[in-house]
């Protein structure tokens, strides 16, 4: 697999995310996230930017799926316990706000892996994680939209201004892309 550094520069929506990038495959990549909601909430998008699920080749919604399945076993090596225990050490949140009513703000298809522990949501319980997004006001991720239209909230996944939850800086999702690629290599993708 080739390094951030050797690569093209690389795209999610109108970012430039190359460095924030830890796995890329024929049609997909992974990113580390500006905002998680939680430690180890990283995304996976198509290497071309559609904008819709739908417009996915059924390679490209293969390739898409297989990848988040290795993001899976990645992320279930990071945070679950026992490491790596992705049937009974922990769970995962996966999610796609697949356009503007239901709450995709960064134009481009990207599915959210999020991976959950118990209480992690403390005391309210684990379905908090979708008030959590729904109740969050702006983002970062809609920036741009903003010369047109805002998306107003309608979907269920976290806004990136939630108080909640601040920006990382480029060093943090730097050294958090390399841990991960880093632990790859011995982590398969689909079954
Ligand atoms: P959605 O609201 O479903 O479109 O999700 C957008 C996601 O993109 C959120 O998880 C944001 O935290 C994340 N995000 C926005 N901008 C960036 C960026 N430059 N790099 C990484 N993640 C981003």
């Amino acid at each position: 697999m080739s390094s951030a550094t050797d690569r093209p520069e690389i795209k999610f929506g109108p970012y430039e995310v190359t460095k924030q990038i830890f796995l890329v495959t024929a049609h997909s990549f992974a990113l580390v996230n500006l905002k998680p909601i939680v430690p180890g909430h990283i995304l996976v998008c198509p290497r071309t930017a559609h904008l819709r699920l739908t417009d996915l080749s059924a390679a490209e919604t293969a390739d898409l799926f297989t990848t988040v399945q290795r993001t899976q076993r990645l992320l279930g090596r990071c945070y679950f316990s026992p490491p790596g225990d992705v049937s009974a050490g922990g769970s995962f949140t996966v999610a796609v706000q697949d356009g503007v009513e239901a709450g995709q703000t960064v134009p481009h298809v990207h599915v959210h892996v999020i991976p959950r522990t118990k209480g992690d949501m403390g005391a309210s319980g684990t379905d908090a994680i979708y008030d959590k997004m729904a109740a969050e006001e702006g983002n970062v991720g809609g920036a741009l939209w903003d010369v047109q239209r805002r998306p107003s909230p309608g979907g269920g996944m976290a806004r990136v201004e939630d108080a909640h939850r601040s920006a990382r800086t480029a060093e943090q999702m730097e050294a958090e892309a390399n841990r991960y690629r880093a632990l790859l290599e011995d982590v398969a993708g689909g079954k």
